[in-house]
């Protein structure tokens, strides 16, 4: 197809229209599904969209080329490999690669990115990723005078500015839709996002702000114990109305509360430091671990999580040091978590106690293996990573088999808390975000809270109470922010930052 020796700006044009060609299936679709279809504007528009691409991406391109021949090789190389990879993400769970998705990619474990793994991942691997850089590295590229140079990416240039003078009515359309646009152009959507994550993260790397001071006002026994959901969706919870039995043993129990609550992002390191912080805000503001350690009360951290704000205090227990304790057969599930619960707790010579139970029971692609055998109580179950080759109804049961799983976790907390009667206790269950199982082709998480649909953001917020003189306040829907202050009410603390408001319990 290509002559063996080629001269730059040829192949920058042809690596620029194959880029445009491989990898934009989804943003063309999405750019045709979000216009008003029909008229010759909106077509023209389209057209203009296209070349603008072209001609944007053979600038970036023959810059690259034209400086070094080689390095620009193994760049173009680098864009296909990964322009493959994140459209096999964007194809299969119909995300984009957006700030957030960057983040939640540089954050994730090896062991939790072995499960994307598949054979439709290496077939786009294979095709769209190694079979381009194949053809690049066969054609031997001439050398272009700079004078050509200057003239021929000056043209691109000029065309690129028309098109976009021609275009400028659209200008408002493409700005409410930048962020679908932005995470479905390659290869700028991961290479502008990751500088971006990068330039952020040393802003929120600053040291957390301290919170003033707080006293523990009487000497009652008392514990929270935490427990932070991972991707579960209220929905999906027959204490919410649910018609499956998702929550047989919550139904049973007494002293039972359930509220409606919204997260206020849609991935796990938002929504943990938002579940942990007293109130929404950009800065890193002492978390609520940290701020009660500081004033004396015992906080223990159990996790089979990632991507909360750093922890600082004594008692922080890793997956793997859980794992190492726990005895049994289901070590390998969320019940690790209650290793030593009331070991610990007992331990404790403080009369105030925290515990947090960091979850990940809900966690996809692979929902079926997050828990026992014996929790497999819906089937058939998916057991592809591709959700979208699953029946809706196979994914719906895996997932909702974590839901089950997580009752039983949460009961189980709550028979141990019972058991231990000088304290007054209570169990906190919070999601951090929600969950697409299918619904509009979207599945699992991370879409831009603008964009979200309310199955990503609406979570369950359930509590349980030692003792039913424990009276709650009626709410209509809680934020997750309300933990804070319901913590902070229910050990006694007294604190400049307390918001009554913000406080689910009864005084
Ligand atoms: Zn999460």
């Amino acid at each position: 197809m290509f002559k063996n020796n080629r001269q730059t700006s040829h192949i920058a044009l042809g690596m620029s229209i194959t880029n445009t060609a491989l990898y934009h299936l989804a943003f063309f679709n999405f750019v045709f599904q979000e216009m008003e279809t029909g008229t010759l504007r909106q077509l023209l528009f389209s057209f203009s969209l296209l070349f603008l691409m072209v001609t944007a991406n053979f600038f970036a391109f023959y810059l690259l080329l034209s400086t070094s021949r080689r390095v620009g090789k193994i760049l173009l190389s680098i864009f296909f490999i990964l322009n493959a990879l994140s459209v096999y993400f964007i194809h299969t769970y119909g995300v984009i690669i957006d700030e957030s998705m960057i983040g939640n990619i540089l954050n994730t474990n090896t062991e939790e990115s072995s499960s994307f793994f598949s054979f439709k991942l290496l077939l786009y691997f294979f095709l769209l990723g190694v079979l381009p850089c194949i053809v690049l590295w066969r054609i031997s590229i001439q050398r272009e005078s700079w004078k050509i140079f200057f003239k021929r990416s000056g043209l691109a240039l000029v065309i690129m500015l028309s098109l976009v003078v021609l275009n400028a009515n659209q200008l408002l359309w493409i700005d409410k839709h930048s962020k679908q646009l932005g995470g479905l152009a390659m290869p700028w959507s991961y290479t502008v996002n990751t500088a971006l994550f990068y330039i952020h993260e040393a802003q929120k790397n600053k040291k957390e702000i301290l919170l003033p001071d707080a006293t523990i006002t009487n000497e009652e026994k008392s514990i929270v114990v935490l427990v932070i959901g991972e991707s579960a969706r209220r929905q999906n919870f027959s204490l919410y109305g649910y018609e499956k039995n998702t929550n047989p043993l919550l139904a049973q129990t007494a002293n039972i509360h359930h509220f409606d609550a919204n997260s206020s992002a849609t991935y796990t390191t938002a929504g943990v430091k938002s579940i942990l912080e007293h109130k929404d805000s950009s800065d890193l503001y002492e978390i609520l671990p940290n701020y009660l350690y500081r004033n004396q009360v015992e906080v223990i951290w159990k996790t089979t999580n990632w991507g909360e704000p750093p922890v600082h205090i004594a008692n922080y227990q890793s997956k793997e040091e859980l794992r190492q304790l726990c005895k049994g057969d289901n070590c390998q599930y969320d019940e690790i978590l209650l290793t030593n619960l009331k070991a610990d707790i007992l331990a404790s010579t403080k009369n105030k106690i925290l515990v947090v139970l960091h979850t990940s029971t809900s966690h996809g692609p692979s929902y079926n293996t997050k828990y026992p055998s014996n929790f497999e109580v819906f089937t058939p179950v998916c057991t592809s990573v591709d959700l979208a080759n699953c029946s809706s109804e196979a994914l719906i049961n895996a997932y909702d088999n974590t839901i089950v799983y997580t009752d039983y976790l949460l009961h189980r907390v709550i028979e141990d808390l019972k058991t231990l009667t000088d304290f007054k206790s209570t169990l906190l269950f919070v999601s951090d975000h929600g969950e697409s199982l299918g619904e509009k082709n979207l599945y699992m998480h991370g879409l831009p809270m603008k964009l979200a649909p309310k199955e990503q953001y609406e979570i369950p917020f359930i509590v349980w109470v030692s003792d039913d003189a424990i009276k709650l306040k009626t709410n209509p829907l809680l934020s997750q922010h309300h933990v804070f202050h319901s913590v902070l009410h229910f050990l006694s603390l007294s604190s400049p930052i307390y918001e009554e408001k913000m406080n689910i319990f009864e005084n």
